[in-house]
């Protein structure tokens, strides 16, 4: 399975802004954008005109970076959300909030998306009691997703530092399960991106 390995902060600096890649850190003053928010390079600090193609290209960049899926896959993902009834855009942010990944980072059970993402690919979640590995995996309404029984007690799900759930989810933390209540709407999607220019960028 392909994933990016590079310092990650980079991603962040060349966005401009935070997209909560490193866990705790990112709460931290050692974050890299508090410290350097220019984007990283030779010419980083140098003012440039940013084309329209540009705009649009650095809105997916951010969106693909903030939810850790490569171009492929978040281009497939696009063309299934272009498919559904509704904004094509709008779309696409559902289901990358719906993905199993971010629906357990979501729930607090991982610190970022690349841990929550190594955490399922190892198995420990079930949905609806099945395990599933795959962190692409699309939740649905009304599913349950639980650390399997036999993960409970490692070290990775004790103390958990509690974050704010979101409203389409609950978590009970004694049975270390969530479920998705409703499906997630736009109002729900708390990264910044405009996801029109995604939009406009694929239909080029
Ligand atoms: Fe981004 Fe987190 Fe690194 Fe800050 S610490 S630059 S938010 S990955």
């Amino acid at each position: 399975m392909a994933r990016y390995t590079e310092a990650v902060c980079r991603l962040c600096r060349r966005e401009g802004e935070k997209l909560f890649l490193k866990g705790q850190r990112c709460y931290t003053g050692k974050c890299a954008i508090a410290r350097r928010s220019f984007v990283p390079g030779q010419h980083g600090q140098g003012r440039k005109k940013v084309s329209e193609y540009g705009t649009q290209l650095r809105e997916k960049q951010k969106t693909k970076r903030f939810y850790g899926v490569l171009e492929k896959q978040f281009h497939n993902t696009f063309e299934k959300a272009s498919r559904m009834k509704g904004k094509s855009g709008e779309n696409l942010l559902q289901m990358l909030e719906l993905r199993l990944d971010n629906v357990v980072y979501r729930l607090g059970l991982a610190s970022s998306r690349a841990e929550a993402r190594q955490l399922v690919t190892h198995g420990h979640f079930t949905v609806n009691g099945k395990k599933v590995n795959i962190p692409s995996y699309i939740t649905k309404a009304n599913e349950v997703i639980a650390v399997r029984e036999s993960s409970r007690k490692s070290p990775k799900f004790q103390d958990l530092a509690s974050r704010p759930v979101p409203a389409w989810l609950s978590f009970n933390a004694d049975a270390l399960s969530g479920t998705v209540v409703q499906l997630p709407v736009r109002a729900d999607v708390d990264i910044e991106v405009k996801e029109t220019l995604i939009v406009e960028l694929y239909s080029k």
